[in-house]
């Protein structure tokens, strides 16, 4: 599914930050954001910008300049970030919706396009990218998770289920599969030619991945999440790369292999999972609180180093349900 970045909402809230005269804090669904004292209240309309919005330079943007002036290749904007100001965490920016120029808007739709809104992509190294063989195989389902924040309404409900959860890993997406006897490595988005300067299909060679998947004799796929070296600053300090898979996905049957017949193949081809931080989780009373609880070190710290990690992933039993839920404090520490 594709974000919906900029999207007019309804103001849930807005409350007092102590010690502060100047400004507020606005609850949105499951985001808290700072604005100006007196320049919304609960249930005015707004548009929404999600953090990782790159906001084009426009005059009513100008006052981002200060804190978000960046540059994205060869574009020039404003790219919102998680910030804290007197203490309050602060998610995205609301926006007054005569911005939208008198349009006809409906609540929570798309509107990006409207303000020239785009998603902020960093700079994507070369052995992450490669030639495409094509676009992502339409017999898998890419690799994707909803931010909890976007699921405030649904969350009391989900406190029926029972969850497993693991650690989140700040890499980069990867896909392998033996589709009709013919071997495949796709990157987020795309299925790749192979190449031996490409990460994703280094790690397959190294694991030797065509083979094992070849020996399973069916349409199989595994995602992961490709770590290490020249990937996301490898906070976690490996030496070249690796593959840590949290999907195993049948083809002919299009369906996601259940958690312990998962772990299971994964264990069988000699690889790896993603951390398993817990097979029997309930969710906290609040959302706050899960936030909360999504800080902490990385399983895979190196040794004599604690690195934060980047969150968890969620997910319910029977994998029905699925979100990720990122640290507040992985992303003030993210640049
Ligand atoms: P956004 O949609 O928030 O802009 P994004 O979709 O580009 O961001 P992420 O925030 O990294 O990406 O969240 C989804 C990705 O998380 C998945 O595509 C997957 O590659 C990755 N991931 C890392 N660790 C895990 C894990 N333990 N379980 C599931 N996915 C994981
Ligand atoms: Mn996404
Ligand atoms: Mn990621």
């Amino acid at each position: 599914m594709e974000r919906k970045l900029v999207s007019p909402v309804v103001i849930d809230d807005v409350q007092p930050i102590e010690g502060a005269d100047l400004i507020e804090v606005a609850t949105v669904k499951g985001w808290k954001l700072v604005i100006k004292k007196g320049e919304f209240v609960t249930g005015d309309h707004a548009v929404y910008c999600e953090i990782d919005s790159f906001l084009p330079v426009k005059e009513e943007f100008e006052f981002l300049r200060k804190s978000s002036f960046r540059r994205m290749g060869e574009q020039e904007g404003f790219r919102l970030k998680t910030m804290r100001m007197r203490g309050q965490i602060s998610q995205g920016l609301l926006l007054p919706i005569r911005l939208l120029d008198g349009y006809t808007y409906q609540l929570g739709e798309d509107v990006s396009a409207h303000l020239g809104v785009v998603k902020y992509e960093p700079p994507m190294p070369a052995a992450l990218g490669g030639i495409a063989k094509g676009n992502f195989p339409s017999f898998i389902p890419k690799t994707d998770e909803e931010r909890i924040q976007n699921l405030s309404k649904e969350f009391e409900s989900y406190k029926q289920h029972t969850f497993y959860v693991t650690e989140k890993l700040d890499g980069s997406s990867v896909t392998y599969y033996m589709n009709e006897g013919l071997f495949g490595v796709c990157s987020r988005n795309l299925d790749l030619e192979a190449s031996e300067d490409n990460s994703f299909w280094k790690v397959a060679e190294k694991e030797n991945i065509a083979a094992k998947l070849a020996a399973l004799g069916k349409n199989i796929a595994i995602q992961g999440e490709l770590i290490g070296e020249g990937i996301q600053g490898n906070a976690y300090g490996f030496r070249g790369q690796t593959a840590r898979f949290f999907n195993a996905f049948d083809i002919d049957a299009y369906r996601y292999l259940g958690l312990e017949e998962f772990t299971a193949l994964i264990a069988s081809l000699d690889l790896q999972t993603v951390p398993i931080l817990d097979l029997n989780y309930t969710l906290p009373a609040t959302l706050d609180e899960m936030l909360t609880i999504a800080d902490g070190a990385s399983v895979l710290s190196p040794q004599g180093k604690s690195v934060e990690r980047e969150g968890l992933v969620i997910r319910s039993t029977d994998r029905k349900i699925s979100f990720k839920v990122i640290s507040n404090k992985f992303l003030l520490n993210e640049r």
